[in-house]
């Protein structure tokens, strides 16, 4: 199997390592080039939404990203991840990949709590440990989007078929049952 990371921006290494460990073939994807059919899924870090959106578009590869998330491409979204999947950002009119049937806020703990760690209930993994780093949560979801675990009522993780999107930073643990999760979905996802 083989996993591609984005790494134009953010904290893509840490997914690296935690995929490596759980034996598959990692990638970095820094341009369209390196974007090839054999990759079996994609994580999206955490960073900054913003510069990440406008450098997808900058390197060309944010239509083939977009296009192979619609055709079932298993993707993984952490954080500024999460936000580039999202089909809505609340109080902002820009929408990045807008393929994740769910409205997110940016920044939704604001500056006193921006950064902490805490434990949660992950649907079908069980207590994991939740660093969140300036972290958005999302408000809603909508059709076929199915939450996976709330912090204090709000919206952390979300599946939607071939997407699976976290407000945390699974990747700043050494628990690998979050990655492993997706690697699960990978090899569940029929591509089409
Ligand atoms: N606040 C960042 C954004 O809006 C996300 C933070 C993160 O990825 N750790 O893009």
């Amino acid at each position: 199997m083989k996993i591609g990371v984005l790494a134009l921006q953010g904290a893509f290494i840490e997914h690296e390592i935690m995929l490596s460990k759980l034996g598959v073939t990692v990638c970095e994807i820094r341009r369209l080039s390196q974007f090839t059919d054999d990759i079996d899924g994609l994580v999206l870090p955490g960073g900054e939404s913003t510069v990440q959106g406008k450098l997808l578009h900058e390197v060309g590869l944010f239509e083939p990203i977009k296009t192979a998330i619609e055709k079932g491409m298993p993707v993984f979204g952490t954080c500024a991840g999460m936000i580039l999947l999202a089909k809505k950002i609340c109080g902002d009119e820009t929408v990045h990949l807008g393929v994740l049937n769910a409205t997110v806020k940016r920044n939704a703990y604001g500056r006193q709590l921006s950064s902490f760690v805490t434990e949660g209930d992950f649907k079908g993994v069980g207590k994991v440990t939740m660093t969140f780093i300036r972290a958005p949560y999302f408000e809603s979801v909508d059709d076929g989007a199915e939450v996976l675990s709330t912090i204090g009522g709000n919206i952390v993780a979300v599946r939607q078929n071939n997407i699976l999107a976290t407000s945390f930073h699974p990747e700043c643990t050494d628990d690998l049952r979050v990655h492993e999760y997706f690697i699960n979905m990978v090899k569940g996802c029929k591509r089409g």
